[in-house]
């Protein structure tokens, strides 16, 4: 296995005019103002490499990273099934970014967490 790049969640946006932060009290629009690991990996990961690659993520996808991750080419992704809590604040996200992967044939593989 090569690994290809890693991604982390970033609330800091660079510009062409600096370092943006995403204030605390956004919390609501928080999954849209942030740059989400899977997009910082693609983003920075030599492209060439990236179809028919696996992505490893500590949790599910949302619709924004889902789309990214079809169009790059990558064909699995694996990921820790979510929270409770996650379900319920992101579930319909995590949803329709799974029926996204089942329509462009990724392959969605959750594991439980141990
Ligand atoms: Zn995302």
């Amino acid at each position: 296995m090569l690994m290809i790049k890693t991604g982390y969640y970033q609330s800091g946006l660079t510009g062409s005019h600096g370092r943006y932060w995403t204030p605390r009290y956004y919390t609501d629009s928080k999954l849209n103002r942030t740059i989400h690991s899977e997009i910082n990996a693609i983003l920075f990961a030599d492209s060439d490499k990236l179809p028919g690659s696996t992505l490893y993520v500590t949790a599910p996808p949302c619709v924004r990273c889902a789309v990214q991750i079809i169009q790059c080419g990558i064909e699995k992704v694996v990921c820790y099934a979510p929270s409770p809590k996650m379900v319920e604040r992101w579930g319909d996200q995590m949803a329709l970014a799974q029926e996204l992967f089942r329509e462009a044939e990724v392959i969605y593989l959750e594991h439980a967490h141990e």
